[in-house]
């Protein structure tokens, strides 16, 4: 979902922005209506997550899986091995992309228990030698999150956050390389959102694409080509809109508040059920299956005509997942919950 306040500034603005006699698809990336647009993105983006000084923000194409080959491209810097945490799909697909480019260590793995968990930090094998250490904080498809921050001493943490970044306070100094796609919870898709600290910018593998450089992309501005410019207005609109609900640390009680709700309800039913650790379950991806399979089509076709969208599983686990981004209302939750109980009640 993208907010509705953010949808209809859209829309007003759509033809004519703000006097300019262009739409915003319309301007010059390098104009200066789009460079204030692009800068306040910024600017607000850096206060909602409190950015220290030194990390540059990237706004730039090619989603979360173009990361998973520049963060090794970027940040093995002569070294030939990183440490990996696999606990869900989208681990798997970063670990394979990393081995292109480099050994991989994997530390630790929840594949054992299909996914269901985080490993404890305490079995870690990690490699003090390692570049970095990679983690995925909030796996979408199983729903697992971390509700910590690994600890790597002087080794650089590096996180796929595109599920889970602005759903609560992050401190970013525990992290070397902080990415995300846009279109889970910050925007459209189109936009990858990069956050990276200077240190480890400036040595990247000889033959890489000029375009997946860092140091290149943070010195032009993201710049370098022609970036996303409709995808990183409505992101600037978005970050506006959460600066407006009070930043954060308010979006955290409510997004609590909504996951608790649906967690809630599954646990107390014998007809739905959640299959993770309830100290690992994600507060954006809630996923569930129903006692009777056979009941999926009738509980998507009912859904559907209450106005609930998009409740399908991912293909790869079937059942149900509730992606209740920043976007989504509590109401939605609510309605979502009622909806689940009186589904119980007439075919449980
Ligand atoms: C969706 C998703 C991806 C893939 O993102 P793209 O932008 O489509 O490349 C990667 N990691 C996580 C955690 C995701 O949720």
């Amino acid at each position: 979902m993208m907010p509705e306040a953010v949808l209809t500034q859209a829309r007003e603005e759509m033809l004519d922005w703000r006097g300019s006699g262009m739409s915003v698809m319309e301007m010059s990336h390098r104009g200066k209506e789009f460079m204030s647009i692009a800068g306040k993105a910024e600017e607000d983006l850096r206060e909602l997550l409190a950015i220290p000084a030194n990390y540059k923000v990237l706004f730039l194409q090619g989603g979360a899986s173009a990361q998973f080959a520049m963060v090794p491209m970027n940040l093995l810097r002569g070294k030939g091995k990183a440490d990996y945490v696999n606990t869900g799909q989208w681990s798997k697909k970063a670990i394979a992309e990393a081995r292109r480019f480099c050994d991989v260590n994997v530390a630790a793995t929840s594949e054992d228990g299909e996914f269901t968990s985080i490993p404890d930090q305490a079995g870690w094998r990690t490699d003090p030698d390692a570049a970095y250490l990679h983690y995925t904080p909030n796996e979408t498809i199983g729903g697992v999150e971390f509700h910590w921050v690994p600890e790597t001493g002087d080794v650089p943490l590096v996180a796929d956050m595109s599920s889970t970044l602005l759903s609560r306070p992050l401190d970013v100094s525990r992290y070397g390389v902080i990415y995300a796609g846009a279109q889970k919870n910050i925007g459209p898709a189109g936009l990858t959102v990069v956050i990276v600290r200077e240190d480890l910018m400036g040595e990247v593998l000889p033959g890489a694409p000029t375009l997946f450089d860092y140091q290149v992309l943070a010195d032009s501005d993201s710049m370098y080509n022609t970036p996303p410019t409709y995808s990183w207005y409505l992101a600037g609109l978005v970050f506006e809109w959460l600066k407006q609900r009070g930043g954060l640390q308010a979006m955290a009680e409510i997004n609590r508040r909504k996951a608790g709700k649906l967690y809630d309800l599954i646990d107390d039913s014998g007809f739905y059920h959640n299959p993770v650790d309830t100290e690992s379950r994600s507060w954006m991806n809630v996923p569930f299956t129903l006692s009777d399979p056979g009941l999926d089509g009738v509980f998507l076709e009912e859904a559907k005509a209450a106005g609930l969208l998009t409740l399908k599983g991912h293909r790869s686990v079937g059942g149900m997942r509730a992606s209740i981004y920043n976007a989504m209302p509590e109401e939605g939750v609510d309605a979502l919950v009622s909806f689940m109980r009186d589904f119980e009640q007439r075919h449980g």
